[in-house]
């Protein structure tokens, strides 16, 4: 049943030039997670070693995926150190070397929706109502705030951009379809931006929770910024480099596909993640990341390392009000 699915065949040749990569059955799913947060059905594996020959011979069309059969051989595993460009290569300019700080709020939303009846307490702490939502719109607006992007923030970081005096960052992450019906709505007429963090393969997969390639592509063409957030959703501290690479250069690569823009921004999937992670965003060209951890000082050292303010469903103005002021004194 081995399969290899690879993204986009220049970067499956890049990779698979580059690298030979594990033959054992199944370790990614081990601990379940892959089974249990990709439906049951893997999306794919890196597994190998796979030559460009073998692995481009039998390619089976799977959508913008290639199905390849995984070759019987094995050797020791020569693990990639450097990524080819993606199809878009975008470096980020070269720092300036000075260092920088700033306290910005990064909001970090999930669902803005109703939490319905059946809503247990972690589905309703996720759900912000879009009357909600709206009326923390009109309270940045009213307070003097203005929306940026986190490629505008990064800039900031690295080369000295000038950001305007009040400036904030809007998130949400996993592409629920929410985004699509209820938030992007309220964006849009309080002239905001926000940058959105999809999980490609639940996208493949069509879930109906889940926003469709298509609003993923309207959001990018209506000024979204269109960040990763994995493949399936995994934690990914702790787990080997090809597993990483899979997660975090096939998803952004999924995403290129669609947008045709290169993906700079990465959210860890519970906020988990370890120093090999770091290297491997830097390496497939990623720019910055955000974290689960509470605050709002950002720092040039630490792009791969933002900070953010998670508005709970539970949260009136006044709530939303006290705890932005408060993470900001508390950066
Ligand atoms: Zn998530």
């Amino acid at each position: 049943m081995s399969v290899v699915v690879v993204g986009l065949l220049v970067v499956a040749t890049a990779l698979l030039v580059q690298s030979q990569v594990e033959s054992q059955e199944c370790d990614r799913c081990s601990g379940a997670q892959g089974h249990e947060e990709s439906g049951g059905s893997h999306m794919g594996t890196l597994r190998g070693p796979v030559r460009p020959s073998a692995a481009l011979a039998p390619a089976q069309s799977l959508g913008l995926y290639t199905k390849i059969d995984a070759p019987t051989t094995s050797s020791t595993p020569t693990p990639v150190r450097r990524l080819l460009p993606t199809v878009t290569p975008l470096p980020m300019p070269t720092p300036d070397g000075t260092p920088r700080q700033l306290v910005i709020p990064i909001l970090m939303y999930h669902h803005i929706a109703v939490a319905g009846p059946g809503a247990d307490a972690i589905r309703r702490d996720l759900s912000v109502s879009p009357a909600n939502f709206e009326g923390q719109l009109r309270y940045l607006v009213e307070h003097g705030y203005e929306p940026i992007t986190l490629e505008s923030l990064i800039l900031h970081l690295q080369v000295g951009l000038s950001l305007p005096p009040k400036p904030v960052i809007l998130t949400f992450d996993d592409g629920f379809k929410d985004h699509y019906t209820n938030a992007y709505p309220l964006l849009k007429r309080y002239g905001f931006s926000g940058t959105f963090f999809v999980i490609s393969g639940f996208v493949d997969e069509g879930r109906p929770e889940h926003m469709s390639w298509s609003e993923i592509e309207l959001l990018h063409a209506n000024g979204m910024e269109i960040g990763s957030h994995t493949y399936t959703h995994p934690s990914l501290a702790g787990k080997s480099f090809d597993y990483i690479v899979w997660q975090v250069l096939g998803s952004k690569e999924a995403i290129e596909a669609r947008t045709q823009e290169p993906v700079r921004f990465f959210s860890y999937p519970s906020g988990q993640y370890d120093q090999q992670v770091v290297d491997v965003l830097q390496s497939a060209g990623y720019w910055g990341a955000v974290t689960v951890e509470s605050g709002s000082l950002q720092a040039s050292e630490r792009p791969f390392e933002l900070k953010r303010i998670r508005v709970r469903g539970a949260y009136d103005l006044e709530d939303f009000d006290h705890w932005l002021n408060y993470w900001l004194a508390n950066p």
